[in-house]
């Protein structure tokens, strides 16, 4: 068994947990793109997306992003699952485009890793939020929810050599772009 707290247990995907049908899903489809490659000559290419926000999310969509901003401008508090010390790495919307744009029109074999290696605790994202609101920080800890993964952070190397391309947008920045978003719906 693999302890939640090891480094082993950081990226690994539980297979028969609730989340696997999601973990899975994605798998299976890139096993299949292969298949219609190999069979069929289809021309396809695979990206593997990481943590990605931005404009134009739904408020209500859940993601971390959203609901930290949405909350906040309501005046709510911050609702932070588990202790915060997870991570993850978010990638603006508009750098995320433009890798999808380079990857669909280059000519990479293998899944490629799309994300921003910025990697970011959970806590540290609710302060820097709440900092940028101009509000005093007002977290309510809940339960962390089953096989939420506690470390993401892509490995871009690949999609830096073959497409150049890297995200150009820094949290600050793209925090900044999704609060005003936020604050005019
Ligand atoms: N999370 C949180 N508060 C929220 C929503 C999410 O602390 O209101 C945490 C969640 O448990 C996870 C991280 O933020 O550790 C990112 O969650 P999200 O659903 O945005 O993306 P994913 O889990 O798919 O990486």
């Amino acid at each position: 068994e693999i302890h939640p707290q090891s480094e082993e247990y950081k990226g690994s995907v539980n297979p028969i947990g609730i989340r696997s049908c999601y973990d899975e899903g994605k798998r299976v489809a890139e096993s299949l793109c292969f298949d219609y490659q190999r069979i069929h000559n289809t021309e396809i290419r695979v990206a593997r997306i990481f943590n990605t926000y931005g404009p134009r999310m739904l408020p209500n969509d859940g993601r971390v992003v959203s609901n930290l901003i949405v909350q906040g401008l309501k005046n709510e508090s911050m609702t932070l699952y588990g202790n915060g010390n997870q991570t993850r790495s978010f990638c603006y919307v508009d750098d995320l485009i433009n890798g999808l744009i380079k990857l669909m029109n280059g000519n990479i074999h293998g899944p490629t890793n799309l994300g921003n290696p910025k990697e970011i605790t959970i806590l540290e994202l609710a302060k820097n939020i709440s900092n940028k609101l101009n509000i005093s920080e007002n977290f309510i800890f809940k339960e962390l929810p089953q096989d939420d993964p506690l470390q993401r952070k892509p490995v871009i190397t690949e999609a830096k050599n073959k497409l150049d391309w890297y995200p150009l947008i820094n949290l600050d920045q793209g925090i900044e772009k999704t609060i005003n978003y936020f604050r005019n719906l």
